[in-house]
């Protein structure tokens, strides 16, 4: 396998970009060496500029649910972009959108179409704000709610202070309005809220988390975030930019039966094209303007040609498609559970429909602290061991893999066996 086009790309990309990159994991600065530049994908396959193909586990980070280039959201992107690339005006397309957005999640009574998971979150809270009337925001260390500032914060050891900045360029002031929780943990989430009653605008969570790699909520943790904020009347924000559409055609508010006042949508709605909502209670939505005083514009919010990639792909997830998503999961779960068995070596994998997350080093995953001491030596090695059989899987060891419609038993089964190989 050659490598000399991608590298000849990554030297440029570095005089150009910082990091050589437009988005920092795509450096892997997690596992080592230079990044693959891909010239195309087609259903679960990517292929490099060195013409290598490979199995993909990104997908581009989930939205490729449908796999690469359907033929069917290819065309609608195709007709779409011969009728206009975009109008700054609406169109019938993110009227469709909508509604099948609304039919799926019904928490969703009115949306907004923005452009990003960031806009969309960043946009929520503001809403939120002004809803309440109130400044403070909680979110829980480990979930990642895009890079708007007062998002930006996890919080160290000391969780019960006010959040410390985790980017330089965020000044504290933002961030004061921040609280930090830790995921699953009920009582310590109880007392902030308690303690922030008079001042709290929103609780906003990734309700399976997925960017520390995938941390389910334990039983009770959701339901217990939406009893504690309806009691103190702050707005609970279900952050279901990679959840939406991918572990349920509602996403995890139909999946673990919680309904959210707010909800945001990215990666999935938009088919592989920039997109994102965030919506809620009619209430609460009818604050934005131009019907209240909440600003929030985009140039290209709504635009055709990425409603109509995310409306076509919305539709060839209805039917039986959880099911075969499910069935793919469940395959390469417990096949991966054998492996670990066999190996005899601490590692614990995390699934949730069709996305999983294989933790090496550690036996537990239920919030960030005990993510962070898993073995990132052990999955550099996994990385470039998979990469090497042909399994591209995401560059950092916190992520989650995503399976497709287009994967197949035999994609699955090849991922056991190189896995097994490597880890045995
Ligand atoms: C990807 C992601 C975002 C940010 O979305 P962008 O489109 O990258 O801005 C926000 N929240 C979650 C849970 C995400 O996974």
């Amino acid at each position: 396998m050659t490598t000399d086009l991608s590298t000849t790309l990554y030297e440029r990309a570095g005089d150009l970009f910082p990091g050589g990159v437009n988005s920092p994991v795509r450096a892997w600065r997690n596992v080592g060496g230079g990044p693959r530049f891909i010239a195309s994908a087609r259903g679960a396959t990517i292929t490099d500029v060195d013409g290598t193909t490979y199995c993909d586990f990104v997908a581009s980070w989930g939205a490729a649910i449908a796999g690469h280039a359907h033929p069917s959201v290819v065309a609608a992107v195709q007709s779409a972009a011969a009728a206009g690339l975009g109008y700054g005006a609406p169109c019938p397309a993110e009227v469709e959108l909508g509604q099948a957005i609304t039919r799926a999640i019904p928490s969703i009574e009115k949306l907004r179409m923005v452009s990003s998971g960031t806009e969309a979150l960043m946009s929520a809270i503001r809403v939120a704000r002004a809803f309440t009337a109130r400044p403070k925001i909680l979110k829980f260390a480990g979930c990642y709610h895009g890079h708007s500032d007062g998002l930006l914060a996890r919080a160290g050891s000391g969780a019960l202070t006010f959040a410390v900045p985790d980017s330089a360029g965020v000044p504290e002031a933002v961030t004061s309005h921040t609280l930090v929780a830790d995921y699953n943990d009920i009582e310590g989430t109880k007392a902030m809220i308690e303690a922030h009653a008079d001042d709290l605008a929103a609780v906003v969570i990734e309700p399976i988390a997925a960017n520390m790699g995938v941390v389910p909520p334990t039983p009770g943790f959701l339901q217990a975030l939406r009893d504690l904020t309806s009691a103190v009347g702050a707005l609970l924000i279900f952050d279901e930019v990679i959840c939406g559409f991918r572990v349920a055609f509602g996403g995890a508010q139909e999946r673990l039966g919680v309904r959210p006042d707010m909800t945001c949508l990215a990666k999935i709605i938009g088919g592989g094209l920039p997109a994102g909502c965030f919506g809620g209670r009619a209430e609460i939505m009818d604050l934005l303007a131009p019907d209240g005083p909440v600003y929030q514009a985009g140039t290209l919010s709504g635009n055709p040609v990425a409603m109509a990639a995310g409306r076509e792909t919305l539709a060839l997830l209805e039917g039986d498609a959880y099911d075969r998503l499910e069935e793919l999961g469940s395959r390469i779960e417990i096949g991966l559970n054998d492996i670990i068995r066999v190996a005899g070596r601490p590692a614990v994998v995390q699934r949730v429909g069709s996305m999983f997350t294989l933790f090496l080093g550690i036996d537990r995953a239920s919030n960030l602290t005990e993510v962070e001491s898993l073995d990132r030596d052990a999955f550099r090695a996994f990385f470039h061991a998979m990469l090497e059989r042909g399994f591209y899987l995401p560059p950092s060891p916190f992520e989650a893999s995503f399976l497709s419609l287009a994967h197949t038993e035999a994609d699955v089964d090849g991922y056991l066996a190189a896995a097994r190989e490597t880890l045995t």
